[in-house]
C-alpha cells in the first residue's frame, strides 16, 4: 500500500481495481474548471485521475499521514487538503455550485448523508462509493423493507441513482461487505417545498421509529387521525406505506398547526 498501513478506524478499504477506478471517472465525467470536492482521498486512486481532468480539486482528509503525504506530491494551486473529520466540515464555506465525489468510510457514509440535505441546493452532484445495502436504502420505494428515514430524507432533495456494483475484491484490504457507486442530484426547488426542513425530519424520525405499527398511533402527538384524514392519508397505514410528498403534506399541516 506504497508505504501506508491501512487503518480500520477511518474506513481505509483503498480502491485498486482500475477497470472500476476509470468507470468511475467515466461516471463523474469531470470538466476542468468545474468546483470539485473529494471526501476521503486516502492513496489517490480516484485523486490522480480527477487531477488528470480538472485544473483544481478540494479535498477533505482525516488521517494526518495521508494528509502529509498529499501535500508532499500535490502544489497547493493545484489541491486544496481540508485535513479534519467530514463531519466536522462547514460545506456552506465551499463556493457554489460544486461537485462531490467520494470512496466513503463506510462508518460515517449515512451520518454523513443526512448533513448533506440542507447543502442540496449548493450542490451540483454527488458520486459515492457506498455499502450496497447502504445505496440499496436510499433509492427505495415506499412498503419495502429497505425503505426508511434514509430513503426519505435524501429522495426529497435528491433524484438518485445507482450506477455501477463494486465486489469486495476491488479494494485492499478486501470489505466484508458489497459496494456500489451512486449518484445523488438535486430535485428542483419548487418540486417538494417543505415549510420547516428540521421538522419534516422530526416527522420521519417519528414514523419509521414505529413503522410496524398504524400511522394512527406512530404519529401520535404529531398529528392526529382527522388531520391525515384531511390530508387524504388514511390513518390505518403503516409508515412504510407513504410516500416522500405524503410526509412532506404532513410535515406541512404540523407546522401550520
Ligand atoms: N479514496 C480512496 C480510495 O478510493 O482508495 C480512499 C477511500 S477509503 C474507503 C476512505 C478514506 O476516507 C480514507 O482515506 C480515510 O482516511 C478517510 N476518512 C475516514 N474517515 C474520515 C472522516 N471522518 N473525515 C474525512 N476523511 C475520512
Amino acid at each position: 500500500m506504497k508505504g501506508h498501513t491501512p487503518r480500520r478506524r477511518f474506513g481505509q478499504n483503498f480502491l485498486v481495481d482500475r477497470g472500476i477506478i476509470r468507470s468511475i471517472i467515466e461516471v463523474i465525467a469531470p470538466q476542468p474548471q468545474q468546483i470539485m470536492v473529494e471526501i476521503g482521498p486516502g492513496l489517490g486512486a480516484i485523486t490522480e485521475p480527477l487531477l488528470e481532468r480538472l485544473d483544481h480539486l478540494h479535498v477533505i482528509e482525516i488521517d494526518r499521514d495521508i494528509v502529509a503525504r498529499l501535500q508532499a506530491q500535490y502544489q497547493p494551486g493545484r489541491l486544496t487538503i481540508h485535513a479534519g473529520d467530514v463531519l466536522d466540515f462547514d460545506f456552506a464555506a465551499l463556493p457554489a455550485p460544486f461537485r462531490l465525489v467520494g470512496n466513503l468510510p463506510y462508518n460515517i457514509s449515512t451520518e454523513l448523508l443526512f448533513r448533506l440535505v440542507p447543502h442540496a441546493h449548493r450542490l451540483i452532484d454527488a458520486h459515492f462509493m457506498l455499502q450496497r445495502e447502504v445505496v440499496d436504502r436510499m433509492v427505495a420505494a415506499p412498503s419495502t423493507s429497505d425503505y426508511g428515514r434514509l430513503s426519505v430524507m435524501l429522495q426529497y432533495r435528491f433524484a438518485m441513482t445507482k450506477l455501477i456494483d463494486v465486489p469486495p475484491d476491488a479494494f485492499r484490504p478486501a470489505p466484508k461487505v458489497n459496494s456500489a457507486v451512486v449518484r445523488l442530484r438535486p430535485r428542483a426547488p419548487h418540486d417538494l417545498t417543505v415549510v420547516d426542513e428540521a421538522l419534516l425530519g422530526r416527522v420521519v424520525t417519528a414514523g419509521f421509529t414505529k413503522r410496524r405499527k398504524t400511522l394512527r398511533n406512530a404519529l401520535e402527538g404529531v398529528i392526529d387521525a382527522s388531520g391525515l384524514e384531511a390530508l387524504k392519508i388514511n390513518p390505518q397505514l403503516r409508515p412504510e406505506n407513504l410516500g416522500v410528498a405524503d410526509y412532506v403534506a404532513i410535515a406541512n399541516r404540523v407546522a401550520q398547526a
